[in-house]
């Protein structure tokens, strides 16, 4: 079968005549329909993964039909569409006990990767956690945002946004227009959006963002001032993975208000923190680190149930053998997703 690798950051391979998986008991043979590509994918191309030592098979985002079922599997079927979340907690840890299924140390360790492949093997523990049946209704190429859509419910559910709230999302790639979609499910009174490429903050506006800001061209933390009357946003939600916007994004939250911080910067990073805007302005700040089984279940539903609807985010389809121009359309910065199919051969 094919299957792209990443040799070292900056080399990726299709390898044309990989080993076909077979599936052992309790696992799935998974034949992949779609793949998307994901904002981690470009930083691990670019510089590494600290958790995905290289070579290895790339690509965590996707869905497929299954193709093979293991001993013991009794709730998949071969010929059966599903979606999966690409990974699951041992249940056992500390972590897992204490609800924090998306902190446990065996989640991160057994991710399934190789989504850019024509096959890949769904491990025993991850089968009856995180692999859902698709509905007809659902492409595959939509199912197969259910890992980014997991990620950031499960950051919204840290959050608590009334609809008295200004929401800030500084980043608008595919996870902070994720965040716009699931905010604006909490009806809040504002959101704005803070970016920097034309065609995402148009595709920001066009979902329905109340205030699409260009940091290009206009100083976000002034224009985000003046539109709240020098208060500053209820909540404010980092997309972008750089020190200096996380420590803007203190900056910008209002008294009392909340910030979130997603993107992820190069590892061992610091940020400076004003000790009278966290403790005199009672700010809460949080991070969210992947995601639980049960927001992997309620963005499944979101997905199923059509309350958000992927396919603005996904800007073009190439085939798996055209993955030199996937790597170079998504380092230029001008698309948001871009989907990979596999059974598309040139
Ligand atoms: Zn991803
Ligand atoms: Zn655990």
């Amino acid at each position: 079968m094919w299957q792209l690798i990443l040799i070292e950051p900056g080399k990726l391979v299709l390898n044309k005549e990989a080993k076909m998986p077979k599936a052992n008991p309790g696992e799935l043979i998974v034949r992949i329909e779609a793949a998307l590509t994901c904002g981690t994918d470009l930083k691990t191309y670019r510089r590494g993964h600290p958790n995905w030592p290289t070579p290895t098979p790339f690509g965590h985002e996707f869905s497929g039909v299954v193709h093979e079922v293991g001993e013991g599997v009794t709730q998949f079927k071969v010929g059966q569409p599903v979606m999966i979340a690409p990974t699951a907690p041992c249940g056992k840890c500390r972590h897992c006990q204490r609800g924090y299924g998306n902190l446990c140390d065996y989640t991160m360790e057994t991710m399934m990767l190789g989504a850019y492949a024509e096959y890949i093997r769904v491990p025993e523990h991850i089968v009856p956690v995180n692999v859902f049946p698709k509905p007809d209704n659902l492409s595959y190429l939509e199912s197969a945002a259910l890992e980014p859509l997991s990620c950031v419910v499960y950051g919204d559910e840290q959050l608590t946004i009334s609809e008295k709230d200004t929401v800030v999302i500084i980043g608008a790639g595919p996870i902070g227009l994720l965040y716009l979609m699931v905010t604006q499910l909490h009806h809040p009174k504002s959101i704005i959006m803070v970016g920097r490429r034309k065609m995402r903050l148009d595709t920001a506006r066009s979902l329905g963002a109340d205030v699409v800001i260009d940091c290009a061209c206009t100083d976000y933390f002034d224009e985000v001032m003046r539109l709240t009357q020098g208060r500053g946003a209820d909540v404010v939600i980092e997309c972008t993975g750089s020190p200096e916007v996380w420590e803007k994004s203190i900056d910008l939250a209002c008294r009392g208000g909340q910030v979130m911080l997603f993107g992820g910067c190069r590892s061992g990073s610091e940020v400076h923190l004003p000790m009278d805007r966290v403790l005199r302005d009672g700010l809460t700040i949080k991070g969210a680190f992947h995601y639980t089984p049960s927001a992997a279940k309620h963005a499944r539903d979101l997905l199923v149930e059509g309350r958000i609807n992927v396919k603005p985010l996904i800007t073009d389809t190439y085939s798996l053998e055209e993955y030199k121009t996937i790597f170079n359309r998504l380092d230029s910065g001008d698309v948001i997703k871009l989907g990979v199919d596999p059974r598309f051969k040139n």
